[in-house]
């Protein structure tokens, strides 16, 4: 079974990762998404085991001791973590894997895992990104200030991106990123040892 793709998105807060992974799924019947676990508290309508693993403080540093994260970071006052066990578990089974993870995270990931495909979603302008934020009201004053200040720092991580996308229309985007993934799975440096023989050999 050929293993599967892991994919890495990350952007601004507010650019709509969100949405534009959960669309993803009804283009890409193979792709799994990888729960985070977090330190930070549910917003409404979040569920545990769901939408994130949410975590005390002390548990999710137990964590980190015991190798449980293949990658984890600080973001916005609060711990994120990616679980190790899942991400190879499915990768192993032939699935695709979406991560949502910010730019700290995805350079770990790619440096643990070369083969990771990173993609960059970033707004039609910074005036949008702004509106998105304020508009979407699930964070305080404060939270959404943070978020706004960091916006430089992870433009700056673009470069070590494989592919950047301005996020204009969530259908366009999805249907960019699945474009991505179907080349991916393409390249000859992806395929099986003996891919050839079992082409060309005789009858
Ligand atoms: P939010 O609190 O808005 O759900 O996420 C805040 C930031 O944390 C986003 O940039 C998101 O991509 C990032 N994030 C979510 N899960 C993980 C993770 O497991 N690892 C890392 N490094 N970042 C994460």
């Amino acid at each position: 079974m050929p293993r599967g793709l892991l994919i890495v998105v990350s952007g601004p807060s507010g650019v709509g990762k969100n949405t534009v992974i959960s669309n993803l799924f009804s283009y890409s019947p193979n792709l799994k998404y990888s729960i985070s676990a977090t330190t930070r508290s549910p917003r409404q309508g979040e569920i545990d085991g769901l939408n994130y693993f949410f975590l005390s403080d002390s548990e999710f540093t137990k964590r980190i001791a015991a190798g449980d994260f293949l990658e984890w970071a600080k973001v916005y006052q609060h711990y994120y973590g990616t679980p190790r066990s899942y991400v190879e578990e499915m990768l192993t089974g032939g699935f695709d894997l979406v991560l949502d993870i910010d730019v700290q995270g995805a350079a770990l990931i790619k440096k643990a895992l070369p083969e990771a495909i990173l993609v960059f979603l970033a707004p039609p302008s910074l005036n949008e990104l702004k509106l998105r934020l304020m508009g979407r009201k699930t964070e305080m004053e404060s939270e959404i200030m943070l978020r706004l200040q960091n916006i430089d720092k992870e433009l700056h991580a673009v470069p070590e991106y494989d592919y950047f996308i301005v996020n204009r229309e969530i259908n366009l985007t999805c249907r960019q990123i699945e474009g991505i993934i179907q080349s991916e799975r393409m390249k000859v440096s992806r395929q099986a040892p003996d891919f050839l023989d079992k082409i060309f050999q005789d009858e």
